[in-house]
């Protein structure tokens, strides 16, 4: 459907890449070799994704040509759909748990910030109630498409739209991006998971190859229990972050200080507005390299931008050094020649 109102452009990008590297048809590398994009609304804001997908190219392979995305993708977001899973969770949430109308949950996600037409809310609601419905053994069709396939490859996610509340479980195949069940629990214990693995694997009526989830302990012990002896792979991206918070936050508060260190360079900048002097131009320059340090932001996991920021500091403040003493090492020697 057209839109009356264009979206503005997102402000965060993500690269996802397919975590698994090896054809299911004939165990040989599947290449990267081409990207798909699509912009989400999410409750952290519009995100813009970028898919890098994954095919095999040996003649003769059962799943030759066949894009295989990455496992991550379906965490985020349903097939063909505009709004995140979080946001699509929330709305559930608001709906069964607190019994709000669709004007009430309208408003309390405009509230947080997600861009959202009345009329989208209903349709998310009804996503919801078939995502909970969808009985895998129901539907024909997708028994079909698991069978032509051989095997799934299930990912399993937990979305809780609010901290101490319901948690969205959805089971998926990553091979056909299909949701294969999803159920409301009040806790994420590994007991309460093991009824929901036991139950897809009984219902889809193929092997399941491997398990692919962020790694959380109780999600670990369940996949052990319910599907033993099926491998189950961590998802690079999840779990880099999981595991790379502390260190993300300590970094974070690092910056924040050392922010605070640097305050005084606008003073020094409304000092030297407008000279043209030499030593102006020079004291320009550092002021500079320092407000170009600040806002030089990498992304979380990967970099870590207060450790970043007290580097190119140190570079200002060793230059500054090396200035003070050729200074000084002049002043000698004409001290000495005069
Ligand atoms: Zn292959």
């Amino acid at each position: 459907m057209a839109r009356l109102s264009a979206r503005a452009r997102p402000e965060r990008e993500r690269v996802l890449v397919p975590a698994r590297q090896s054809c299911l048809g004939c165990g040989g590398h599947m290449r990267l070799r081409y990207e798909n994009r699509r912009s989400l609304v999410t409750l952290s804001g519009s995100v813009r994704l970028r898919l890098r997908i994954r095919r095999c190219e040996a003649p003769g392979c059962s799943r030759f040509h066949l894009p295989y995305r990455p496992e991550a993708e379906g965490a985020i977001a349903l097939p063909q759909h505009e709004f995140g899973l979080d946001v699509i969770a929330l709305v559930g949430v608001l709906r069964h748990r607190d019994h709000r109308s669709v004007p009430e949950i309208h408003a309390a996600l405009q509230g947080r910030g997600v861009e959202i037409a009345e009329r989208s809310v209903t349709n998310l609601l009804d996503r919801y109630d078939e995502l909970l419905a969808s009985a895998l053994t129901g539907t024909r069709r997708l028994r079909r498409v698991l069978k032509a396939q051989g095997g799934v490859i299930l990912a399993l996610d937990g979305l809780q739209p609010d901290v101490g509340h319901e948690v969205l479980w959805v089971l998926r195949d990553c091979l056909s991006g299909e949701v294969l069940l999803a159920r409301s629990l009040l806790s994420s214990r590994s007991e309460d998971l093991v009824p929901l693995l036991e139950e897809v694997a009984a219902a889809v009526g193929v092997p399941i190859l491997g398990v692919i989830s962020d790694g959380q302990t109780s999600i670990r012990r369940a996949v052990a229990e319910a599907l033993p002896g099926v491998p189950h792979q961590l998802c690079h991206f999840h779990f880099l972050r999981e595991a790379a918070h502390p260190v993300f936050e300590a970094d974070r508060n690092a910056k924040k200080e050392l922010k605070k260190r640097v305050r005084g360079v606008r003073r020094i900048e409304r000092s030297v507005e407008g000279s043209e002097e030499p030593a102006a131009e020079v004291a320009r320059g550092y002021c500079a390299a320092v407000r170009s340090a600040i806002t030089d932001d990498g992304q979380a996991p990967l970099a870590a931008s207060g450790l970043k920021l007290r580097s190119r500091l140190q570079a200002v403040a060793d230059s500054l050094d090396r200035v003070a003493e050729k200074g000084a090492e002049r002043r000698r020697s004409r001290g000495c020649a005069d």
